[in-house]
């Protein structure tokens, strides 16, 4: 995945720590400025430590807080913001 996709689809890059087991969410455009949007989250993999315990044993992926927050709000339709008509 490009870094292109993950700032198109609104996501965060989520460092995942195999050591502290830290998921640490990283903003993609600060990386995207620095070597464009056309690197790969697997061209930054290698160059990323926890930014908790600073191992280097981490995984790197695309993260989307707003799709669980959609998810959510579908398994509860009641807690809509509509209010009722009267
Ligand atoms: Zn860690």
């Amino acid at each position: 995945m490009k870094l292109r996709d993950v700032l198109d689809n609104d996501h965060l890059l989520l460092v995942e720590c195999n050591d502290c087991n830290a998921k640490t969410p990283l903003d993609p455009a600060y990386f995207a400025l620095r070597l464009g949007v056309d690197a790969t989250i697997e061209d930054l993999a290698p160059a990323l430590v926890c930014p908790v315990c600073g191992s280097a044993d981490i995984g790197l992926g695309a993260h989307s807080p707003v799709e669980h927050a959609r998810a959510r709000s579908a398994a509860s339709p009641e807690a809509r913001v509509y209010p009722p008509l009267r």
